[in-house]
């Protein structure tokens, strides 16, 4: 074959330096950064000490705005310009957001900005991605300050149910932010990974998220190292925030508290609601003390039981949601491995419980539901960051062609293989095909076909100025790199001169599903024709070469080396060869070139000899000792 495989060394990363990146899960109540520090994911903290940072925004005239629970502390006095939840605004216009009954107590100003909508506030009209990016600086700065230097990316997470739209939201407000968005990844993905669930055998998992005011549940199916959503469901409008108000109504009821009290005083009791529930995840009851309007106060307790009864209704309406996805994957519960828990809300252990019984496994709990998240983002973020060898890749992308050179006779060598997860990069060597050859022609293909015209040309470049050796002497590397987005890098470079040469080219570009599907429906179709071209291809190919050597030797060495008969006999061996070697049959090309390599062996052997004693002429023996 003409370019002859020599060696297929999984390619190593570039040298070694360290880049700092980090994960960063951009909730609706609460937001994190975490990166990897050591070998080991952390979140960061601010300097209070606070690992959460409320996704609330607070905007003051003449001021820099205040995020985070500087901003909370100013819900209940400047409500209008203290903006949270805004993530259920990202990418959807007013419409949609109103029909999923959220209600936001903002100013929305008529007219959208990019489909979205805008909001009033005393520092002029801001958009949702605005006020993310607010978000996701303080993030950044928190960051860059812990970590001591610019990041170089961030990985962001987003709910596996986000649109198109959300998305490029999400995007655009990291970019506002200054962040270089190494990629987005779905939160319960994220989840998975802080799990190390890539790591492990293939399964499907369920991830149940329970936040503020949300809940999502996402069916995973792990396979071949990539995470594949089967299938999402949820309630955009339940979570924590539900539970706060099943205990301040409950409360109410028991300090005889009226339904229409003013609403700094709600504000207050779901305040105090919330710290009851939360002290109820690690105690037997909480304790209550309600100020009344009179200016006297209530004493009371919540005991867990109660607590269970006012919660139980809330945690049963997320078992349907459950059994959807399920119904959506065409699974049951007997198909799931794992089970991962996420959010704050599930640190109720009444959750871990219900859920625990439904799934019929114990779920993972042992990172903090709050933060797995950003755990799990802050890990993808460090590889893609190229921080980790190769074989540590985590890899969630795979490329759905495999990427392939030109090789002689039209023949199609696949360098990446349809499937294989991106990033990756794969080196393979090829060499000359004819003495004294200069220049080399690569021509990338994408496609599963065997021959190059049945696959999809992506790229052609030349390698020139390759010095001037015998055929099969020259060492030619190259390379095929494929970075996080899916783009595509070739290389080809020429070991002893170090010339080289390369090109950059997009895949996927233009590619839909659908041709995609075709491409491997016709590369199974034609499997059979296409190994058998292939053969006779590559025999064609190696009768080539045979050929072209045998006449450089014969008009080299033939007159000295060879007797008449011997000479007339090897070419008669050549004469038969030519005779078959553009038919169609591949067994008789290969007896062909056989039955020359038979005849030329003595031949071959005396060159061998010849070309050793014309090397050691005009050596000392002792030149050759010493360069042992
Ligand atoms: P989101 O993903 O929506 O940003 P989080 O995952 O941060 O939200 O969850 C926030 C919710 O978790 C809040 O309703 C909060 O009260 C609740 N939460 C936090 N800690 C606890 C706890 N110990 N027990 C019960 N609920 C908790
Ligand atoms: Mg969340």
């Amino acid at each position: 074959m003409a370019l002859l495989q020599i060696s297929e060394p999984g390619q190593s990363a570039a040298p070694h330096q360290h880049n700092l990146a980090a994960g960063i899960d951009l909730g609706t109540t609460n937001s994190l950064v975490a990166t990897v520090r050591s070998g080991l994911a952390e979140t960061l903290p601010d300097n209070e000490g606070h690992h959460l940072l409320p996704s609330i925004v607070h905007y003051a005239k003449d001021a820099a705005p205040q995020v985070g629970y500087a901003a909370k502390a100013q819900a209940n006095i400047d409500p209008l310009n203290t903006i949270a939840s805004v993530k259920r605004l990202m990418g959807r216009g007013l419409k949609d957001v109103k029909t999923t009954g959220t209600r936001l107590p903002y100013d929305f100003v008529e007219n959208e900005d990019q489909g979205m909508p805008m909001i009033r506030t005393v520092v002029g009209d801001r958009s949702p991605v605005q006020i993310s990016a607010d978000i996701l600086n303080t993030l950044k700065q928190r960051a860059e300050k812990t970590l001591g230097g610019e990041l170089t990316g961030v990985v962001i997470t987003v709910p596996a149910y986000f649109d198109e739209a959300q998305r490029q939201a999400t995007k655009d407000a990291a970019t506002l932010a200054g962040l270089n968005v190494l990629r987005l990844l779905n939160e319960p993905t994220a989840a998975a990974v802080a799990y190390g669930l890539d790591k492990s055998a293939e399964g499907v998992h369920a991830i149940y998220d329970l936040g503020g005011g949300t809940f999502d549940i996402s069916i995973l199916r792990l396979q071949r190292g990539v995470f594949e959503v089967m299938a999402t469901a949820g309630n955009s409008a339940l979570g924590g925030d539900d539970f706060d108000r099943a205990i301040a109504q409950w409360i109410m009821q028991q300090a005889g508290i009226a339904d229409d009290a003013e609403h700094s005083h709600i504000r207050e009791l779901l305040d105090i609601a919330r710290t009851a529930k939360e002290t109820l995840s690690t105690n037997e009851s909480a304790p209550l003390e309600i100020r009344l309007e009179e200016g006297s106060v209530w004493q009371g307790e919540l005991s867990n039981d109660q607590f269970n009864q006012l919660i139980d209704p809330l945690i049963q309406k997320t078992i349907a949601p459950c059994r959807r996805t399920l119904r959506d994957a065409g699974l049951s519960t007997d198909d799931i491995n794992e089970v991962v828990m996420v959010g704050g809300s599930t640190r109720m252990p009444r959750v871990r419980e219900k859920i625990g019984d439904f799934f019929k496994r114990t779920p993972h709990v042992d990172i903090d539901p709050d933060k797995v998240v950003a755990i799990g983002a802050a890990i993808q973020a460090d590889i893609l960051a190229g921080n980790k060898p190769d074989d540590d890749m985590l890899l969630l992308d795979v490329i759905p062609l495999s990427l392939g050179i030109e090789t002689m006779g039209g023949l199609v060598e696949k360098i990446i293989p349809r499937n294989t997860t991106i990033p990756v990069a794969r080196g393979q060597d090829f060499t000359t095909f004819k003495d004294g050859q200069t220049a080399m022609a690569i021509h990338v293909v994408q496609g599963e076909r065997e021959l190059v015209m049945d696959c999809r040309s992506l790229a052609r470049f030349e390698l020139r100025g390759i010095p001037p050796m015998v055929a099969g002497a020259g060492r030619i590397r190259v390379s095929y790199q494929v970075d996080a987005d899916g783009l595509l890098s070739v290389s080809a470079k020429e070991e002893t001169s170090g010339v080289h040469s390369q090109i950059t080219v997009k895949p996927s570009y233009g590619l839909q599903d659908n041709e995609i599907e075709r491409m491997l429906k016709e590369s199974l179709e034609y499997a059979e024709e296409d190994v058998a071209t292939r053969t006779l291809r590559e025999q064609q190919v190696e009768a080539d070469r045979v050929i072209n050597a045998l006449r450089a030797a014969l008009k080299a060495d033939g007159q000295v080396l060879l007797k008449q008969h011997e000479f007339l006999e090897i070419n008669t061996a050549l004469e038969d060869l030519l005779k078959v070697e553009q038919g169609n049959d591949a067994d008789a090309i290969k007896n062909a070139i056989e039955r020359i390599n038979d005849v030329t062996q003595e031949f071959a052997a005396r060159r061998m000899d010849a070309s050793i004693h014309q090397a050691m002429k005009g050596h000392r023996l002792n030149d050759f000792a010493e360069n042992e």
